[in-house]
C-alpha cells in the first residue's frame, strides 16, 4: 500500500476530518500526520501569542489521540512546500491530503506546495472541511458572488437544508509506518519566542467536543435554548465560547451543526409545542452565526482586496484622524467610558472578546476616536485566540461601515446606551474594571456624570482613580461626518 501524508493546518482533529479520513481509507492507515511551523505565519506582524499558545496546546492533544492509535504527529518547521517535498522524498509518500483554507495567503501556500509535490510525481488531494459552505459553492442568479448577508443566508440555509444529513465519522485505524519518520519535539511558545500573559482554555479536539456538548444540552440555561437573549448580555457566559476551537479545527463546523439538528430532533424533556419552536428558533439564530462565518470566508476569497482595503472602495479614502494617543488609550483600557475599557480589558486578559463588546469597541475606536478601522483589526489579530482573518476583517468593516453591511455609514454605537442596554446592572463593567466596583448602577456607564461626593463614597474620582471621557461622544460623531463620512478628496464634509 501506498504510505500517503496528511498535512494537518487548522483542522486539528481527528473525528470527521475529510483529508484525514480519505488518506487513511486510501493508504489502509499508512499515514504520516505532519505539521508544519511555518515562519510566515509565526513572525508575521499581526501574530498573537494567544494563538500561538492555543496552537500548541491542540498540537499536544492531537498527538497524544494520535498516540492512544499508534501513531504520532510528526512536526517539522520550514517553508512547507520544501518540507512537504523533503519528507514525501525521504518517506516515498504517493500522495498528499490536507483540507482547504481560504485566505489569499493560505491559496498561495497551497498552490506552491502542489507544484513543488506534483512536480515531483506526488499526488495532492484537498477537501472541504472548515466551512459548512466554500467559497464559491453559492453565487447569485446572475452567477455573481454575494455581497450582502440576508440572501446569502437565505440561499446558504436551503443548501445545507439539502445536503444529505452527514453521519459523525470516527477516524479509520492508523498502521504503522515502514520506517520511522525525524520530528521536532513540541516547543512550548516561550521556546518559539512569545511571552502569555492571558488565560486560555485548553486547546484540543476533546475540549472542543466537551465545550459543544456542554452548549447544546437541552437544560443548559446558558445554552443554546436562551441563545438569543443570553447572547446580548457580555456579562453572561451565554454564547458558545468556541470561536478558537472552530479557528483550529478542533472542532469542525459540521460537528456543530449536526448537534444542533439532533437537539431539534430530540429536544428532552421539552414537550410543548412553543417550547420547542423556540428551541428551533435558537438553534436557527446561533446557525446564522456560522453562516455569518461562512458568508466572510466567501467575502475575503472571491474580494480579496478587503485583506487591505475598505470592501466599498469610496471608503478609502475616509480622512482619519489617527492619534497615537487615544489609540493607546483605547488599547489599554482607559478611555473613560466604561463598556469600552471593560471589553479591551476582557481582551487582553482572555484573549477573547464577547461579540456585542466587539461591535461596541470597533464602532468606537472608528466612529468616536475617528481611527482607521485596520489598526484596530490588527490589534484584535495580534491579541485574539480565535483572531481568524476572514472573520476578524469582516467585523471590523461591518462596525467601521466600510463592509459589506447593508446599513448606512451612520449607523454609531452610543458607548453610554450600548452599556445600559447590555449590561444594565454593570456586572460585565465591574469584573474587568475594578476601580468602579462601587459605583451605583445608575452611574456605571457615565461615571463622570456622579457629583463628587458620590465619586469620594465609590472611591472612584474622576480623572483621578479613572480616566475622564477621552473625547466627547456627541462632539466627535458630528466630527465624524455625523452621517456621511469625511473623504480625503473631498473635504470635511464631503458625501
Ligand atoms: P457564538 O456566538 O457561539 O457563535 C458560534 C460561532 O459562530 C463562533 O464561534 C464563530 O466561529 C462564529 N461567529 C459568531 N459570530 C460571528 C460573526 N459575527 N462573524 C463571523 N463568525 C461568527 N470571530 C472570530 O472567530 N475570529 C475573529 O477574529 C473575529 N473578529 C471579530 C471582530 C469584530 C470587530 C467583530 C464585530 C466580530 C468578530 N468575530 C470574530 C465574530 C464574533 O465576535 C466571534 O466569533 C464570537 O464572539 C465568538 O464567540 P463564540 O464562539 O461564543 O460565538
Amino acid at each position: 500500500m501506498p504510505t500517503y501524508i496528511h498535512w494537518f493546518r487548522r483542522d486539528l482533529r481527528l473525528h470527521d476530518n475529510p483529508a484525514l479520513h480519505a488518506a487513511l481509507a486510501r493508504s489502509a492507515g499508512q499515514v504520516i500526520p505532519l505539521f508544519i511551523l511555518d515562519d510566515a505565519i509565526l513572525r508575521a506582524p499581526d501574530t498573537a501569542p494567544a494563538r500561538v499558545a492555543f496552537l500548541l496546546d491542540s498540537l499536544r492533544a492531537l498527538d497524544q489521540s494520535l498516540r492512544a492509535r499508534g501513531s504520532q504527529l510528526v512536526l517539522r518547521r520550514g517553508p512547507p512546500a520544501a518540507v512537504l517535498a523533503d519528507i514525501a522524498a525521504q518517506s516515498g509518500a504517493a500522495a498528499v491530503c490536507f483540507n482547504r483554507d481560504y485566505t489569499p495567503a493560505a491559496i498561495a501556500r497551497d498552490a506552491d506546495a502542489r507544484a513543488a509535490l506534483e512536480a515531483r510525481g506526488v499526488a495532492v488531494h484537498s477537501f472541504k472541511e472548515a466551512v459548512l459552505v466554500e467559497p464559491g459553492e453559492l453565487a447569485t442568479k446572475a452567477g455573481t458572488p454575494y455581497k450582502v448577508y440576508a440572501p446569502y443566508r437565505r440561499r446558504w440555509q436551503a443548501y445545507i437544508d439539502d445536503q444529505p444529513p452527514a453521519e459523525p465519522a470516527a477516524p479509520p485505524p492508523f498502521a504503522p509506518l515502514p520506517a520511522p519518520i525525524e520530528s521536532l519535539g513540541l516547543p512550548s511558545a516561550a521556546d518559539l519566542g512569545f511571552a502569555i500573559t492571558q488565560d486560555l482554555p485548553p486547546g484540543g479536539e476533546q475540549a472542543g467536543r466537551a465545550r459543544l456538548d456542554e452548549f447544546v444540552r437541552a437544560d443548559n440555561p446558558l445554552g443554546i435554548r436562551d441563545y438569543p437573549r443570553g447572547r446580548e448580555r457580555p456579562a453572561l457566559a451565554a454564547t458558545s465560547r468556541l470561536s478558537a476551537y472552530l479557528r483550529f479545527g478542533c472542532v469542525a463546523p459540521l460537528a456543530c451543526l449536526r448537534a444542533a439538528q439532533r437537539l431539534i430532533a430530540d429536544p428532552g424533556d421539552q414537550t410543548n409545542q412553543s417550547a420547542i419552536d423556540a428551541l428551533q428558533s435558537a438553534v436557527e439564530v446561533w446557525l446564522g452565526e456560522l453562516a455569518w462565518r461562512d458568508f466572510y470566508y466567501q467575502i475575503l476569497a472571491q474580494f480579496p482586496h478587503v485583506r487591505d482595503g475598505a470592501f466599498k472602495p469610496q471608503y478609502d479614502a475616509i480622512a482619519w484622524e489617527n492619534s497615537p494617543e487615544q489609540f493607546e488609550a483605547w488599547r489599554a483600557g482607559r478611555t473613560g467610558y466604561p463598556i469600552v475599557d471593560a471589553a479591551m480589558r476582557q481582551l487582553s486578559r482572555e484573549a477573547w472578546m464577547h461579540n456585542r463588546a466587539r461591535m461596541i469597541v470597533a464602532s468606537f475606536l472608528t466612529k468616536d476616536l475617528l481611527i482607521d478601522w485596520r489598526w484596530g483589526e490588527r490589534h484584535f489579530m495580534q491579541q485574539l485566540a480565535d483572531g481568524d482573518a476572514a472573520s476578524n476583517n469582516g467585523g471590523w468593516q461591518w462596525a467601521a461601515g466600510t463592509g459589506t453591511d447593508a446599513q448606512p455609514y451612520f449607523r454609531i454605537f452610543h458607548p453610554v446606551s450600548q452599556g445600559a442596554k447590555f449590561d444594565p446592572r454593570g456586572e460585565y463593567v465591574r469584573r474587568y474594571v475594578p476601580e468602579l466596583a462601587r459605583v451605583p448602577d445608575r452611574y456605571i456607564h457615565a461615571p463622570w456624570t456622579m457629583p463628587p461626593d458620590e465619586q469620594r463614597r465609590a472611591g472612584a474620582r474622576i480623572g483621578h482613580d479613572y480616566p475622564q471621557p477621552i473625547v466627547d461622544h456627541a462632539a466627535q460623531r458630528s466630527r465624524g461626518g455625523g452621517g456621511a463620512p469625511r473623504l480625503r478628496s473631498a473635504g470635511r464634509s464631503a458625501k
